[in-house]
């Protein structure tokens, strides 16, 4: 069913890098005959699934939607992929992503855009736009995205699906080829919060390979929800709703409290003072270790070699002018920059103290309420082409999502409306590791 869906629908969306048709219906045949014989069933028994295309898939291609990778075959799984594989979900392929997962619309992705199913002339957002795209169109039953900075919720925002980020830490980067290692999180991008839940239940967990993955007992998220939020506080920063947010989304944001109030929360304006200064730190830290990973990318390892080069350093120097695009050279510049000596304590050390600043608001506001709630975006998507020559206008719309990532906790868009026809994202924001209450809350509004 998937595969006749993806074959009706991806012409026009073109979420998928790769479709892994053999792959997916010796799965599905085994999961037949393990049904015809009554053997126990995975978590995830039988749901077509997407990876976005910068997690590692053993044997068959992991590009990243980069012409240096564009031949590169993984030799195995990223842990999340392997965990999928055990709850016997059927992955279909591979979804497509701004370069390296830098971007917020999918018009970085090497090879070709995404549309968005709602309406093809507008963005699916970004990085995770193929992975949000393809379960918007139901092309397949989830998908996995990856967020460093935005891009499973932005993109769930724009496509009206629900996307979460977990807890840093909660879900293994192990296989995830890395953008910015302190903020990456593998998380679930679904129809409807419950999918989310059972999900995150699959793919969480610690993981030895990964150094930063977090030991911890692993809840069982579908118990949470109890579609009871009596009591509930909520807060709703001001900077969230004020100047820079879309009226109109303002307007749905406001409305969706209401639901919850109906249901009896309480909300309560609060701040999060640093909240404009949250761009800035955050593009001079992911770009700082980007440059750093991106190093590896020598074109004597794997990836791109190129053809031209007569000497050791033409080889480093033209295969990465040849197979990186433009945003990620941008990034790579600006984060070697701000990593030089002389320059280090002025941009670097800088942003990681706002970091802690911005850690410190949300921790401040944690102490009194239960949950954060706010716009996930500060608009609806907007037209293909409208933003592609303005890094910084496409930065700017990053405002309400790269907070959580450099605070290391947990947030999920879910719908709250349309505007002119376009969807929008409420995003709940919870205490470290504090998914549970995050997914009751999302559960209690949808
Ligand atoms: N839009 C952000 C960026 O371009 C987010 C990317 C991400 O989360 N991978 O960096």
């Amino acid at each position: 069913q998937s595969l006749r869906r993806i074959g009706e629908v991806d012409g026009k969306i073109q979420a998928f890098l790769q479709v892994d048709e053999d792959n997916a219906k010796r799965v599905a045949r085994e999961l037949d005959e393990q049904l015809a014989s009554g053997g126990e069933q995975g978590l995830l028994f039988g749901l077509p699934a997407g990876i976005k295309d910068n997690m590692l898939t053993e044997g068959s291609l992991t590009t990243c939607a980069s012409k240096f990778l564009s031949n590169y075959k993984a030799i195995y799984d990223a842990t999340a992929v392997q965990k999928l594989k055990q709850a016997q979900a059927v992955l279909m392929g591979k979804l497509n992503l701004d370069e390296f997962a830098m971007g917020g619309s999918n018009e970085n992705s090497a090879f070709h855009p995404t549309y968005n199913p709602w309406n093809t002339e507008y963005v699916p957002g970004g990085s995770s736009g193929g992975s949000a795209a393809a379960v918007a169109a139901r092309e397949v039953y989830f998908s996995l995205g990856s967020d460093t900075g935005g891009s499973i919720r932005q993109p769930a925002s724009f496509c009206g699906i629900v996307g979460l980020k977990p807890t840093y830490g909660l879900v293994s980067r192990f296989g995830l080829v890395a953008f910015a290692s302190s903020l990456d999180q593998i998380g679930p991008m679904t129809k409807n919060v419950e999918d989310a839940a059972y999900v995150l239940q699959a793919i969480a967990g610690h993981d030895p390979m990964d150094s930063t993955s977090a030991n911890v007992s692993i809840p069982d998220y579908s118990s949470a929800l109890t579609g009871d939020v009596k009591g509930l506080k909520i807060g709703v920063p001001k900077e969230y709703i004020g100047e820079g947010v879309a009226p109109e989304v303002r307007e749905a944001v406001l409305a969706a409290l209401k639901v919850l109030e109906a249901q009896g929360a309480v909300w309560e304006e609060v701040s999060l003072p640093h909240t404009e200064y949250a761009v800035a730190a955050y593009y001079l830290i992911s770009s700082s270790e980007a440059s750093s990973n991106l190093a590896r990318f020598d074109g004597v390892r794997y990836g791109k070699r190129s053809e031209n080069a007569e000497n050791l350093l033409d080889l480093y120097h033209l295969s990465r002018s040849e197979g990186f695009g433009p945003e990620v050279k941008r990034r790579i510049v600006i984060g070697t920059y701000a990593l030089s000596s002389g320059y280090y304590d002025a941009y670097y050390v800088k942003a990681q103290k706002v970091r802690t600043l911005i850690k410190q608001d949300f921790d401040n506001v944690f102490a009194k309420y239960d949950v954060i709630v706010g716009p996930t975006v500060p608009t609806p998507a907007f037209k293909i082409g409208s933003q592609v020559d303005d890094p910084l206008t496409m930065y700017l719309n990053d405002i309400l999502t790269v907070p959580v990532n450099l605070a290391g906790i947990p947030a999920i868009s879910v719908p709250c409306g349309l505007v002119d026809g376009m969807p929008v994202g409420l995003q709940i924001i919870g205490k470290a590791l504090d998914e549970s209450t995050v997914l009751r809350v999302a559960h209690a509004f949808e």
